[in-house]
């Protein structure tokens, strides 16, 4: 017997008409695709939309976006390269106490809101990143930030 390409059947909810859909794909489409998760644009529906479904090596589907139009799945994968990382630190809850503290650690409580970046945080206090990294170190130690976190997001 000859091998055939097999064929995995994956379900999704379509995040535009609510609609449960499942669709074949390829094993040899995502196990030699070149990136992983492999994004895969799927059309149907009346008006006909497109949804991008990424499939990652086990054939679970890691995320479903949608799209107004039909996309070419050159234009998908820029998509998923506007995603970056950056470091981010987070405030405590609650006000805390800056007695003691040195001006610098003073202004970085002050700046640090859960939204800014390392970077951008160096950048206003026109300091090294480096620098930043070290004083938010030593605040998550002192209790005086709550934590620094790296997130993920579309630029
Ligand atoms: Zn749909």
């Amino acid at each position: 017997m000859k091998e055939k390409t097999k064929v995995v059947e994956v379900s999704f909810v379509c995040p535009v008409c609510q609609e449960r859909k499942q669709v074949n794909i390829d094993q040899d489409q995502v196990l030699n695709a070149p990136r992983n998760p492999v994004p895969i644009v799927i059309t149907h529906g009346s008006p006909e939309h497109a949804v991008t479904i990424f499939i990652d090596i086990d054939f679970n589907i890691r995320a479903v976006s949608a799209s107004d139009i039909v996309q070419r799945l050159d234009d998908t994968a820029i998509v998923s390269f506007r995603l970056q990382k950056k470091t981010v630190p987070f405030p405590k809850k609650k006000q805390v106490s800056l007695s003691g503290l040195s001006g610098i650690q003073c202004a970085l409580i002050a700046l640090i809101d859960g939204k800014r970046s390392i970077d951008e945080l160096a950048e206003a206090l026109d300091i090294s990143t480096m620098k930043v990294k070290i004083l938010c170190e030593q605040l998550v130690k002192m209790s005086k930030i709550e934590s620094v976190k790296v997130v993920i997001e579309e630029k």
